[in-house]
């Protein structure tokens, strides 16, 4: 094996992107000196920062965006034995979170160019236990919202929006997190604005934010009684800390992923079959995803064989998303109460999607060292 392009180093997808350690120990020093540790005066500035990033009225945070997928949707009224469209191509998190509810996600096929759920396949997907669709920004790519909430409103369902990729993207130049009933971010570590671990709900929806403010603490009201269902989904002051610090950072990441998106696709350019993944066009978008598509019969390469191959020289490259959700366990084994099949866009694009490392543990070095190593591991056929 000519392993002169093996890179040096491991390099990550999703390795955190770090604030400054000084003023996240500030925080947190503050914090332990008010001995206020949890649900405190840190995470009500958190929550302040955010529904300005979103221009929303209205944040609730939450311990995980997978629990503030369940309680967005409990708070809009979706039960147990109710069904919610979901993209098949997307985290996983996004079917589990309803799943671990009683609530039965139904799969639709994908938008190909833009990763997104299809509207259309949405559409014939209603039936008479639908109660809502949980849309997916896939990759920071927001998903036809206006189609969406037509959709929404003329079958009388909820809108919900699982953000988790899109904090800082827009929609028709407004930034994500005002659209539908309500959408869920997350700040797990691997997420470019991380908090450790940590989600928020943002909404314009004042009585949907108290009574997820209620479920995220046993369901509590403001008037300090038990008034609904709840669970604990709080998120504590050391989370905040961590959140407000990667904030203060946000829009310097944001310059680093898409200088990485630029470089990849100079570096990427005229390799056949090997695309980059574009943003929408006009948009804002955070980047934080950096997805090649490998189309095997032009490449020469199947995307498995070129991912285990760039494993094999210490560039980690993900799979991300495949296999597609409704082919994994619990759904798989029951297909007929989650997807009508086949959903073959769904699946052809799981077939091509790579991600490659990108975000600050990342240099312009590297990224000239992965798209040569790219190059390289591409076979050209003579005539390119
Ligand atoms: C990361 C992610 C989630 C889950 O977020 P957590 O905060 O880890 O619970 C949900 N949906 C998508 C699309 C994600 O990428």
């Amino acid at each position: 094996m000519d392993d002169r392009h093996t890179l040096p180093h491991p390099l990550h997808v999703g390795r955190p992107n770090l604030g400054s350690r000084d003023r996240l120990m500030e925080r947190l020093n503050g914090a332990l000196d008010r001995l206020y540790l949890t649900d405190g005066p840190l995470v009500r500035e958190f929550e302040n920062e955010l529904t300005g990033i979103a221009a929303t009225r209205h944040c609730v945070a939450v311990c995980n965006a997978t629990t503030g997928i369940q309680i967005a949707a409990r708070a809009s009224g979706i039960k147990g034995g109710d069904e919610v469209i979901v993209p098949a191509f997307t985290w996983v998190a996004t079917p589990q979170a309803l799943e671990w509810i009683g609530v039965v996600p139904v799969f639709c096929d994908a938008d190909e160019e833009t990763g997104n759920i299809d509207p259309a396949h949405a559409e014939r997907l209603i039936g008479p236990r639908t109660r809502g669709i949980l849309g997916v920004h896939v990759f920071g790519r927001p998903c036809p919202v206006d189609d969406l909430e037509e959709l929404a409103r003329r079958h009388g369902i909820t809108l919900l929006f699982d953000a988790a990729h899109a904090l800082g993207c827009t929609y028709r130049g407004r930034p994500v997190g005002g659209f539908g009933a309500a959408e869920v971010f997350s700040f797990h570590a691997t997420k470019f604005v991380n908090s450790f671990e940590g989600g928020a709900i943002v909404t314009d929806d004042p009585e949907l934010a108290e009574r997820a403010r209620a479920m995220r603490n046993f369901g509590i009201g403001p008037d300090g009684t038990v008034g609904s269902g709840g669970t604990n989904a709080k998120m504590n002051e050391g989370v905040a800390a961590m959140g407000l610090t990667s904030l203060e950072v946000m829009e310097d990441l944001m310059v680093t992923n898409r200088e990485h998106h630029l470089r990849y696709r100079q570096g990427l350019a005229g390799i056949p079959g090997v695309s980059v993944r574009q943003q929408a066009p006009g948009e804002r978008s955070n980047h934080q995803y950096l997805v090649i598509e490998v189309d095997a019969a032009r490449a020469g390469i199947h995307r498995d064989e070129l991912h285990a191959a760039l494993t094999s020289r210490n560039v980690l490259s993900r799979r991300y998303f495949a296999p597609a959700c409704h082919r994994v366990e619990p759904y798989l084994g029951d297909p007929a109460r989650h997807a009508p099949l086949p959903l073959p866009r769904a699946e052809a694009l799981s077939e091509r999607v790579l991600a490659l490392p990108t975000g600050t543990a990342v240099s312009e070095t590297d990224v000239k060292a992965v798209c040569a190593l790219i190059r390289e591991l591409v076979p050209t056929d003579g005539g390119g």
